[in-house]
């Protein structure tokens, strides 16, 4: 219920990551690239018998923690909206503006600083229409030789806040949240307590959120401890939202394997009976 492809920080093509789905077992795929359904068409043709796709996208957000402190960078997945809604597709865009900006800048940061890297070469490494990611200059750094994986170049360089961090303007959660509703998708508040990425929300804003319309949380998620998983699937509970599941697969990019974390069919039932904007393809 949450892959990426070469649409945006993955390392397979859409085609390559239903492939590698149906070898892995995997019956209902999402594609949920950052910003963008620009892998949805490819990943559609490519359906093998027997597999479903949700098409979905996970978009960059911005939300307040809940303590009062400054705000922060969260992730919401979108599924099952319709993309040619216009604000989801003006977002969209200027998200994906803000993010070649972005990643250009964090470039000539490193190059000013003598790091074997620059912005032609960097950006090439982005398929056309694709989203440009930290990912992205994290492979141009293991292919210069500077570090030895796209792990160690966000643990030494390209980690939230490190001296070539540059932010880019994200979507206010609850924003995020009215557009995809109104665009007839869900939404599935990512990876909401992966502290070891920084810092997180306090859950009184999942609360908050539920009441704004979020439609669930990922529980299992690789980045999840497994209290934060238990107080998730709690809250959850308490306040209506729908648990899932993913592996936040990113090919190569990424350690986790395609499936090591799924999400009930119940859930899944769940999260399409709330969906108007496209439907889930059947092969
Ligand atoms: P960006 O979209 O440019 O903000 O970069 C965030 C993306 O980088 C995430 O969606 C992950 O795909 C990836 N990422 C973040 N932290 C790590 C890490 N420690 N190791 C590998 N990939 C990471
Ligand atoms: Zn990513
Ligand atoms: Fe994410
Ligand atoms: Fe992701």
């Amino acid at each position: 219920m949450h892959t990426h492809s070469t649409a945006s920080d993955g390392t397979d093509r859409p085609a390559g990551l239903v492939a590698a789905a149906h070898a892995a077992g995997v019956e209902v795929l999402a594609i949920t690239d950052h910003d963008t359904t620009a892998g949805w068409a490819e990943a559609a043709d490519a359906l093998r018998p027997g597999m479903s796709l949700v098409r979905g996208s996970e978009f960059s957000c911005v939300s307040a923690t809940g303590r009062g402190d400054r705000p922060v960078a969260v992730h919401l997945l979108g599924y099952l909206f319709d993309p040619q809604h216009p604000a989801v597709r003006a977002e969209q865009a200027r998200l994906r503006d803000e993010r070649g900006t972005r990643l250009r800048r964090i470039t000539e940061r490193m190059a000013a600083d003598g790091y074997p890297v620059d912005v032609d070469g960097v950006m090439a490494l982005v398929p056309a229409g694709a989203s440009a990611g930290r990912p992205h200059l994290a492979r141009a750094l293991v292919a210069a030789g500077v570090v030895e994986s796209v792990t160690e170049a966000f643990a030494k360089l390209l980690y939230s806040g490190s001296p070539y961090w540059v932010p880019k303007a994200d979507t206010p959660v609850e924003t995020a949240i009215e557009m995809i509703t109104a665009a007839g998708g869900v939404t599935v508040f990512a990876h909401a307590l992966a502290r070891k990425r920084g810092r997180v929300v306090e859950p009184s804003r999942i609360v908050e959120l539920a009441a704004a319309g979020l439609t669930g949380v990922e529980v299992d998620h690789p980045d999840h401890s497994p209290e934060d998983r238990e107080l998730l699937r709690r809250l959850a509970g308490e306040h209506g939202l729908v648990t899932t599941g993913s592996s936040d697969y990113h090919g190569t990019n990424k350690v986790t394997p395609l499936a090591a974390e799924t999400t009930d069919p119940e859930s899944l039932e769940k999260l399409v009976a709330q969906a108007t904007g496209v439907p889930v393809l059947h092969a």
